[in-house]
């Protein structure tokens, strides 16, 4: 399946030695794949082209010819894992327990410490990363990106067809942008929310990077709900990023010092404020990684066992809701709801019943599945931003299914997911408001109105 493969002539370069292992990847890991095949109709990248180098099975085969030397780090390999979307729709379609999500972790991280990329590809992920983890300059950017929309500009541009002439991934972000309000960019959320009802437990809460800034509205409902519901929520002050985006980037040392940021501020939030029951993740990209911590900080010595204490208590907000007794009262919503699963929720952390009985126990709403809606629809962290085509042929069968089961309400628990199936709708000229599904929680319990 693997034939010996030299480095293609191509703009980047790839340090090209043989290596024991691929991408750090331990050859047991490959040795559990089995062949079998079952997980390529899983694989959205398998369904758009029908490549066996594009699907589960043909990537772990380039990994383990890597691992065997039989082929060589090349630009044509590189763009077989740059093309996977790290959705793990393969895992949970695995019969032999791959751990596909530690394959392609670790084989990214290689990647990207032998891979020169070429100048406009290096300068548009440096631009990313030099953003998008970093709420300060995130703001700074809303702020510039509420100007350009408030002002007219935007619409403007878009009217006289500007952006068609944009590179294609800068036009892939243009269209990408979510409404920005100064609530995002100026607001701020206080560093503790007291229990309104009898205290049952006191709980911290990830602000999230771009759910703060783009979403600030989930992070205002997590708060009224989780607050309700008897739990007192601090919101650590001077929290950064996660790192979810950089790992899935393969920026591994970037990766590693947010979360032992993460964990280190945390910590402190614990020692000053007291002991915390959990902490709360309401982005499932961020929630994922930060239950990985204990397994990505393993090896070092100094944040091995607080990386694993710390992992323990990370709950995504519905999976935590949905282990404790209602208190509030449920008000009735009515409403045909379609939930989307975010990859990193569903397969990642295997949480797909919790959020959709928190809904479907909110009277007046109708719960539909969306078909197919364990594919994932293209955003996957950064992919859309620098894998445009194949993101939005990817949305494209996403945006079909959802439009099919006509819902008046899309409940996405990634921001990610929710700007990607909007920008595709919009496209489309169709509007769907989406929410998150603590959004609409807030609004049976403390009648908030429901965004759109
Ligand atoms: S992570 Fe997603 S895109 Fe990558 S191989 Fe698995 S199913 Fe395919
Ligand atoms: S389903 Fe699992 S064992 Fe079978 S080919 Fe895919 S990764 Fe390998």
């Amino acid at each position: 399946m693997i034939s010996p493969e030299d480095s293609s002539p191509g703009q980047s370069r790839v340090t090209n030695q043989k290596s024991q292992i691929a991408g750090g990847v331990e050859r047991t890991l490959l040795d559990d794949c089995v062949h079998c095949g079952f997980c390529l109709p899983a694989c959205p990248t398998y369904t758009s082209w029908g490549e066996e180098m594009d699907s589960p099975r043909g990537r772990i085969d380039l990994m383990r010819g890597l691992a065997e030397g039989k082929i060589g780090w090349s630009e044509s390999v590189a763009r077989h894992f740059d093309r996977c979307l790290g959705c793990m729709g393969c895992m949970p379609a695995c019969p032999s327990g791959v751990q596909y999500d530690v394959l392609i972790e670790r084989t990214r991280a290689e990647l990207e410490r032998r891979l020169d990329r070429p100048g406009a590809d290096k300068f548009l992920r440096e631009a990313i990363f030099a953003l998008f983890p970093h709420p300060r300059r995130l703001r700074a950017a809303a702020f510039l990106m509420w100007l350009y929309t408030e002002s007219g500009l935007q619409g403007l541009l878009r009217r006289i067809g500007l952006m068609r002439l944009l590179p294609r991934r800068l036009a892939a972000m243009e269209e990408l942008l979510p409404p920005v309000t100064l609530h995002g960019v100026g607001g701020s959320l206080p560093e503790v929310v007291p229990a309104r009802l009898p205290r049952r437990g006191r709980v911290a809460l990830l602000a999230g990077c771009v759910q703060r800034v783009f979403f600030p509205g989930v992070n205002d409902a997590t708060l009224a709900v989780l607050s309700v519901e008897g739990f007192e929520v601090a919101v650590p002050a001077g929290q950064g990023c996660c790192g979810a985006l950089s790992v899935h980037a393969g920026r591994e040392p970037e990766a590693l010092a947010f979360a032992k940021d993460t964990i280190a501020r945390f910590e402190e939030e614990e020692r000053e404020g007291g002991p915390l029951e959990a902490v709360l993740v309401n982005a499932a990209g961020c929630g994922s990684t930060m239950k990985e911590y204990g397994r990505l900080l393993a090896e070092d010595p100094n944040w091995a066992s607080r990386a694993r204490a710390f992992s323990s208590k990370v709950r995504d907000v519905s999976e935590f809701l949905a282990g404790v007794a209602p208190f509030a009262r449920r008000n009735p919503v009515r409403a045909r709801v379609a939930y989307h699963d975010a990859c990193h929720l569903a397969h990642a952390q295997r949480i797909r019943e919790q959020p959709r009985r928190l809904l479907a126990d909110i009277p007046g709403i109708e719960l539909v599945e969306i078909p197919d809606g364990d594919q994932c629809c293209g955003s996957a962290g950064v992919y859309n931003l620098v894998e445009p085509e194949s993101s939005e042929e990817i949305g494209q069968r996403k945006a079909d299914k959802v439009l099919s089961v006509r819902a008046d309400l899309l409940a996405s628990a990634n921001p990610g997911c929710t700007l990607q199936i909007q920008k595709i709708l919009r496209r489309r000229g169709k509007t769907l408001p989406a929410a998150h599904p603590v959004e609409i929680l807030a609004a049976s319990i403390a009648g908030w109105p429901l965004p759109g």
